[in-house]
């Protein structure tokens, strides 16, 4: 059986990150959802409120979908989690340079792992999390951009 990690800090998560677990399952027997903390955004949101939230956008995929919270060097993880592959989503060419970064650091750490970037489908390209927060943060409908157990949650918290 071969997995994959699919790291990222999912705040939330959306209708783009599960297209990219949809296409990665199409390649793999298991996706690996790895829900970390990034200092540039918004770390103070909690983490097992953002677990929480992937597990019920992903639930649709079953046991295929793992995820969990994770704290560690990423190609630690990857090993700690039996697998030598990485995929990340891609939306536009600014998203290149910062995977392209990101892949030549990790490769100096454990040139053994290998990366797969997946480009989302047209429909995603321009959604982000942080524009989803915003949107929410201001009392708009995000039942567009993520599943509706997400979208619940945002009523809930803001009403
Ligand atoms: P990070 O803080 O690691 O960038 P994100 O949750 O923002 O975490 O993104 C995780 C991964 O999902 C990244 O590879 C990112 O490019 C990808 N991603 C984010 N939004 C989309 C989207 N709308 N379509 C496809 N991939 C996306």
């Amino acid at each position: 059986m071969t997995s994959v990690v699919y790291p990222g800090s999912f705040n939330p998560i959306t209708n783009g990150h599960r297209d990219i677990v949809e296409r990665a399952l199409r390649l793999f027997d298991k996706v690996i959802v790895a829900v970390g903390t990034s200092a540039d955004k918004d770390p103070e949101t909690y983490l097992a409120e953002r677990i929480g939230l992937c597990r019920l956008a992903l639930s649709e995929f079953g046991k295929r979908v793992e995820v969990e919270g994770f704290n560690t060097l990423l190609v630690d993880y990857a090993r700690a989690k039996d697998t030598r592959f990485v995929v990340r989503g891609l939306r536009t060419i600014s998203d290149f340079d910062y995977e392209h970064q990101m892949i030549a650091m990790n490769q100096t750490l454990d040139p053994d792992i290998e990366y797969v970037l997946l480009p989302t489908s047209r429909q995603w390209s321009a959604l982000s999390s942080s524009r989803v927060r915003e949107i929410a943060g201001l009392g708009g409908d995000i039942s567009a951009f993520v599943h509706p157990a997400v979208a619940a949650h945002y009523q809930r918290t803001n009403g």
